[in-house]
């Protein structure tokens, strides 16, 4: 037998959140561990790059104050979350309107309050809470009916989106879904979420209005095809806390995980070329034995170590940075389109919520694409944003357009939300595949892991971490 190059407990395949999460997990239960990643940096798809002091994450990413997992994981306690303006701000047929959860700790007393808003609001006039210049709905109506001279009913125009009505029932929808434990909203029958959210028997106008273009960002999936257990998820966090950003940019948190780590502890620039329960092939750095293998990779790279393993489908994002020196007035918001009417998801003047994401004076405007991005895709998102924003986008500068094919794993129904991390004793596996497609999933799967690993070595760790061998 070769004398073992390198030995460890536990060998953890890929550097993203979801690994490094499970080594701090091993880690501190004094279990030697070793994380080997095939990229020269860690964070897999949470990166950031660094163009004349702008910091562009690839991804649009939207954290939830509410994620467990943020406030769970060692490392993370030095982890600043910037949040949005509260809600989210809806462009809807060529106006904005807040859409904003109930007050925090709203639970069943804020649903019932917000439940009443809407009986008092429902039996008043239907008029807009911001009309147009001129006539409300309800003085259009009369004034139609004395022009004809006509006692018939005449249709109700319907009031713009964002009425007190509008905004009540919002209120009482998510007050609902906050005060509703998880479990339950568990136990509910699955379907995928655009049915769902029609077969709820909610208002359209809440659909249309809020819901569907809410869920489409935080799911990055523009048609709905979540399992609406998931979306009911997202909903929940969204209605229990604040959506935010990491100061810094994305890749913030996947460093103060690596950092926090034992030194040595991980290894860039290492592809791992094959698994089995006792050690790992590399391409450059040998073999390295240990007692056991978590794979923490994406699916597909997952799959391709371990054939067989699911492999879902995947949404497709794009996401889009541009600068000017005079930021447009849609604050610190994110801002959501209602319209379908271009082909931005959501967008956000992101130096406002982090202002270490851009240079002095100068503001940093990202936006997302969900689906397959159109040719022009920046010529197309500025005239979106131009009538998003309400400005014009001509002397905006783009500075990256970041396109990720295999961007967020679709999570149709059924949806397993706690997909097995444990393959057999000494092979794992973890990441956002096997949990949900977020920053939280891949967190919450690598503390499961862990704690799968932990409790099959049992008798507790027999080797010390020793030196990384040279690249052969
Ligand atoms: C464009 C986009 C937008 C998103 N928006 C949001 C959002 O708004 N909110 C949210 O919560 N989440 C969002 N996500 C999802 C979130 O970023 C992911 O769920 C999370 O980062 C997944 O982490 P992970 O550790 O499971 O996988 P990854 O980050 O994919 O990490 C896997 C690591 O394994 C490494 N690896 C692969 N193969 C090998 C090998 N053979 N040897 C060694 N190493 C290997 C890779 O290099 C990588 O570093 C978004 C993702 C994208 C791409």
């Amino acid at each position: 037998m070769p004398e073992p190059v390198y030995q460890a407990d536990v060998v953890v395949v890929g550097a993203g959140v979801a690994g490094l999460a499970a080594a701090h997990r091993l880690t501190s239960a004094g279990v030697s561990t070793a994380v080997l990643e095939a990229a020269h940096c860690v964070g897999g798809r949470m990166s950031t790059e660094k163009v004349d002091g702008f910091r562009l994450d690839r991804i649009g990413q939207l954290l939830s104050t509410s994620y467990p997992e943020l406030g769970l994981t060692p490392g993370l306690d030095t982890l600043v979350l910037r949040p949005f303006a509260p809600g989210v701000l809806v462009h809807s047929e060529g106006r904005h309107h807040r859409a904003s959860p109930p007050p925090a700790g709203g639970g069943a007393g804020g649903a019932r309050g917000a439940l009443n808003a809407v009986r008092a609001l429902a039996s008043a006039p239907l008029t807009s809470a911001t009309p147009r210049a001129g006539l409300g709905a309800a003085g259009a109506r009369a004034a139609l009916s004395r022009a004809t001279g006509s006692r018939t009913a005449v249709p109700r125009p319907a009031a713009p989106l964002g009425s007190a009505v509008d905004q009540a029932r919002l209120a009482a929808a998510l007050a609902r879904i906050a005060a509703t434990p998880v479990e339950r909203l568990l136990a509910r029958p699955e379907s995928p979420a655009r049915h769902a959210l029609t077969d709820r028997g909610l208002p359209s106008r809440t659909v249309d209005g809020f819901l569907r273009p809410l869920l489409a960002a935080l799911l990055c999936d523009p048609e709905l095809t979540t399992s609406s257990r998931c979306a009911d998820l997202a909903l929940h966090a969204f209605a229990r806390g604040r959506l935010c950003l990491p100061e810094g940019g994305a890749e913030v948190l996947p460093e103060l995980l690596a950092r926090a780590l034992p030194p040595g502890t991980v290894h860039t620039g290492v592809r791992v070329t094959s698994v089995s329960t006792t050690s790992v092939t590399t391409a450059d750095h040998g073999e390295i034995r240990c007692r056991s293998v978590l794979l923490a990779t994406d699916a597909h790279a997952a799959a391709e170590l371990l054939p067989g393993l699911r492999v879902p489908g995947f949404h497709p994002v794009t996401v889009v940075h541009h600068t000017t020196d005079e930021p447009p007035s849609t604050g610190a918001s994110l801002l959501l389109d209602a319209d379908r009417d271009g082909p931005v998801s959501h967008t956000a003047v992101v130096s406002l919520v982090d202002p270490s994401r851009a240079p002095a004076g100068r503001a940093l405007i990202s936006s997302t694409v969900l689906g397959t991005p159109p040719d022009d895709v920046d010529g197309a998102v500025r005239a979106h944003l131009a009538r998003l924003h309400g400005t014009s986008t001509t002397r905006w500068e783009t500075l990256a357009v970041h396109h990720t094919a295999r961007a967020v794993p679709a999570m149709r129904p059924p949806h397993d939300l706690r997909r097995t991390v444990r393959l057999l004793a000494g092979l794992y596996v973890c990441g956002d595949h096997r949990d949900t497609s977020t920053v939280q999933g891949a967190l919450h799967s690598g503390t499961r892991a862990a704690k799968a690993v932990l409790a099959d070595l049992g008798a507790g760790p027999l080797h010390a971490a020793e030196p990384m061998p040279r690249a052969a």
